[in-house]
């Protein structure tokens, strides 16, 4: 072989290692920006919900992470005249298609009249209490999407899942009926929220090491099954039993971008606190 053939050779050898070596830093880290949600559920009256919200403006939020609070919709309007920037405002839940006859639903478009700029959709209780199956998840974010509402997508395990050792299966079909909905592009207004299932709202957070094993996990999965570009914009957020005492040590992790926060959220100052561990994000 000549020396210009083996040198290109090489070149080439090297090139390729280099490739491989820039796709498994992509698969193995977030880049978007750290996003802290507040799932107010069904909690609150008009005069806690004031309380919150005054309490909220008075924190002082670091520029380094977007926040999404999700009051219930009975309030959402009241809540959006009242917090400042940078608050923004997501919908609990939304229909599957164009509003019409469907008693006690919203529609994407009403969201989308009403300003509301994010709707959380396929959390675990409404997966479990109202039967919400992922393709319904699938075909709902997709409605959301085309209409203009951004999506948090919620997915995790229950207990007996993880025990069972199907984490990472459960998790992959939860997405896969989203990614049988959606298009490339619609990914850039997806926030994944991790939040398995034994975690919510029992004060049983998952370690840092199980929460970066499930997200590094999910962005393998979308680098593989979307993109590599996608795998690494696209924001993962954990949920489960995040408070202000355990925020940090999770904020550390890699691919952990951000939380989606239920009780916690109830409370002004430790979500505050919460926002603000994206000082503490890689
Ligand atoms: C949630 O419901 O999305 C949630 C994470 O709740 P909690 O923080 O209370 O566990």
């Amino acid at each position: 072989m000549s020396n210009k053939l083996m040198k290109m050779r090489a070149q080439q050898s090297i090139a390729r290692q280099s490739r491989r070596h820039a796709s498994a830093l992509v698969v193995c880290e977030g880049t978007g920006k750290f996003v802290v949600g507040g799932n107010w559920k069904c909690n609150g009256t008009k005069d806690s919900i004031d309380k919150l919200c005054a309490s909220l403006n008075s924190g002082e939020i670091t520029a380094d992470v977007e926040v999404i609070c999700a009051p219930p919709m009975v309030y959402i309007d009241r809540v959006q005249s009242k917090l400042n920037a940078p608050y923004q405002i997501a919908a609990q839940n939304c229909w599957v298609s164009k509003g019409g006859a469907f008693t006690g639903e919203v529609s994407a478009e009403m969201l989308k009249d009403a300003n509301i700029p994010w709707v959380i959709l396929g959390h675990s209780e409404r997966r479990s209490l109202c039967g919400e199956t992922n393709e319904f998840v699938g075909l709902k974010t997709k409605y959301a999407l085309d209409t203009g509402v951004k999506v948090v997508a919620c997915i995790g395990e229950s207990l007996a899942q993880r025990e069972a050792g199907d984490t990472l299966n459960v998790c992959f079909a939860q997405l896969k009926a989203i990614l049988d909905c959606v298009t490339e592009k619609d990914w850039e207004n997806i926030i994944i929220a991790y939040e398995p299932v034994w975690a919510i709202g029992t004060g049983k957070v998952a370690t840092p090491d199980q929460a970066q094993e499930v997200h590094a996990g999910v962005r393998k999965w979308m680098s593989e099954n979307v993109s590599p570009d996608v795998a690494s914009k696209v924001r993962i957020q954990y949920g489960g039993s995040v408070n202000a005492g355990n925020c940090d040590e999770l904020a550390m992790k890699p691919d952990i971008d951000g939380f989606l926060v239920g009780g916690a959220s109830l409370d002004g100052e430790a979500f505050v606190k919460i926002c603000n561990s994206a000082a503490h994000s890689k």
